[in-house]
């Protein structure tokens, strides 16, 4: 039964509890609580023991505990590892989710001691005068919010979705109280263990809440931050929810999406830039399984190149091998379960009433070590559709799936890159500044991040995928509406910001004790 690290202490709750399968075989791996802990309890015990800690702590003394943190957690990455298989995730999924988490640490662990001050308040620029005669001023600053940040978070990265909420915060002087997803919540524990164990953060820093989130909400306030991660539906409950609302809690919400990446008209076969596409593309429909906010759904090609794309990243998803993800040679595992698997298969037929499957038979495909009545198993599944269709725009398959779409010319590709009304991701391929130049600015209003990808950054680049502690992670409209990471700009949004008014003197007293 997992646990919940709640008021310093490890506790479990009582009751059968719901059993967590094993991706891949079916088996039981964990089971979580059915009922969880008082949440006025638990977020009391961040405001009143974690906050004031935290806040006795410099940023500098704050962000060389995240960076001895991830060396701690470093010395686990096999036991991360292992449990992570059980997710589904092969050895490529597990680094990112568990090392890239770790990252995420050091990240902010170096920003918070280069690009913070030492302690003290945190200024905005420099005063500015008001009056004629320099006697009155303007000091914007930011402090922390006495309050505590919840933060819910998606079964696909139990342990990055966890770090990359959490290092802002702490840098910020905010404590956590972390809500994982039950399907996956068993290795979120793990980690947690482990956090506890190094005996490194301040107590009441980091809550562990592994139980449904009852009346959590109910207990916010205007000091709080809620960050949630998940469904649409999900993300606009709670954005919506009386007490989030009532009390105006910051809120930030990370939710589905359907990003696209567009070729550009001079990527044509034969060019490093059409290879660069259709390696991208294949890579964001397998890393794992789909499952991820930032994977490619939507393919948008020239129209004249179209059969070319279908006819290479076909070629290359036909050397994919699903199975067993504790297998090396396998490439891609399973889907988180058998319900996860369901739903995409749900999605795949609302797709297929518009659209054309051109590569995979979710009935029929091979598995290498595995059976496919216990795991979540689906082949990648690659589908076109004219791009007036309605549902590639409409209809996230949370899964190996993407759809190829031709357009025609750039304002055509913007066009369409809006009919996903809002997304965290997207790309523009191509070696041909003017393009990029044009569908670059189209396409930015709608998107959180957008890769810029060619023959000439393509070696150090960090890939469509991957969001980084340095970029923004968020997208407008569908994608939630909300902002994570983008370096320091996370941490700013743990804290208010206030503007001060006075004369110069008491001002710079102030913000310098
Ligand atoms: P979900 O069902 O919305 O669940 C997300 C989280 O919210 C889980 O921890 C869930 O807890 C919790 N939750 C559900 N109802 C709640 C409520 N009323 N109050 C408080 N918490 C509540 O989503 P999911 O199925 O886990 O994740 C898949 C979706 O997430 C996909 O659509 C995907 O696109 C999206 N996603 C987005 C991002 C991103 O960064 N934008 C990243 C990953 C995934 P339980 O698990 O205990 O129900």
């Amino acid at each position: 039964m997992l646990e919940s690290h709640v008021l310093g202490h490890w506790r479990g709750f009582e009751g059968e509890g719901r059993p967590l399968p094993d991706a891949t075989t079916g088996a039981e791996v964990a089971r979580i609580p059915l009922s969880g802990p008082d949440f006025g309890e638990v977020l009391g015990y961040a405001r009143q023991v974690g906050g004031p800690a935290l806040r006795a702590l410099g940023f500098h003394q704050r962000a060389a505990i995240l960076k001895d943190l991830g060396k701690f957690l470093r010395g686990h990455l096999d036991e991360f590892h292992a449990l992570s298989t059980r997710t589904g995730a092969t050895k490529r999924d597990s680094t990112v989710d568990v090392d890239g988490g770790i990252g995420v640490l050091f990240v902010y662990g170096g920003k918070g001691a280069r690009e913070l001050p030492e302690r003290g308040l945190l200024a905005d620029g420099g005063p500015e005068q008001v009056g004629k005669n320099g006697t009155f001023a303007v000091q914007h600053v930011y402090t922390p919010l006495t309050g505590a940040a919840v933060e819910i978070n998606a079964f696909n990265f139990p342990v990055w979705g966890m770090l990359e909420k959490f290092a802002p915060a702490f840098l910020a002087g905010v404590p956590s109280v972390v809500k994982p997803a039950s399907q996956t919540a068993y290795l979120t524990e793990l980690v947690v263990r482990r956090i506890v164990e190094s005996g490194l953060l301040p107590e009441g820093a980091l809550q562990l809440v592994c139980a449904p989130p009852g009346d959590l909400a109910d207990h916010l306030t205007g000091q709080d931050l809620l960050s949630v991660t998940g469904s649409a539906a999900t993300a606009a409950a709670l954005r919506a929810h009386p007490v989030v609302a009532g009390n105006a809690v910051r809120f930030t919400a990370e939710a589905d999406s359907l990003n696209c990446s567009v070729l550009g008209p001079d990527a044509r076969p034969g060019t490093p830039e059409f290879d660069l596409y259709v390696g991208q593309l294949v890579t964001e429909m397998t890393v794992k399984a789909g499952q991820k906010c930032t994977a490619i759904r939507r393919a948008l090609v020239p129209r004249a190149v179209i059969e070319d794309v279908i006819g290479a990243v076909t070629a290359k998803l036909a050397e994919i091998h699903v199975g067993d993800p504790a297998d090396d040679s396998v490439h891609m595992g399973p889907l988180a379960s058998l319900s996860q698997r369901d739903e995409v298969r749900r999605a795949l037929k609302t797709l297929t009433g518009e659209a054309q499957l051109v590569h995979g038979n979710p009935d029929a495909f091979g598995l290498s070590g595995a059976n496919a009545e216990n795991g979540g198993f689906l082949p990648p599944l690659l589908l076109r559709a004219d791009p007036d269709a309605r549902a590639p725009h409409a209809v996230e398959a949370f899964g190996p799936v993407s759809t190829v779409l031709p357009y025609d010319g750039p304002a055509h590709a913007v066009e369409l890159a809006a009919r996903g009304a809002g997304s965290l991701a997207g790309s523009v391929v191509s070696h041909d500044a003017a393009f990029v130049s044009a569908v670059g600015g189209g396409l930015a209003p709608w998107h959180g991040r957008l890769l810029l990808l060619n023959r000439d950054n393509a070696g150090e680049s960090t890939g469509h995928g991957s969001p980084l502690p340095h970029t923004v992670h968020g997208g407008p409209g569908r994608a939630g509406g909300g902002e994570e990471l983008g370096g320091i700009r996370a941490v700013l949004h743990h804290m208010q910001r206030t503007a001060l008014q006075g004369s110069p003197e008491v001002l710079r007293a102030v913000v310098s004790p």
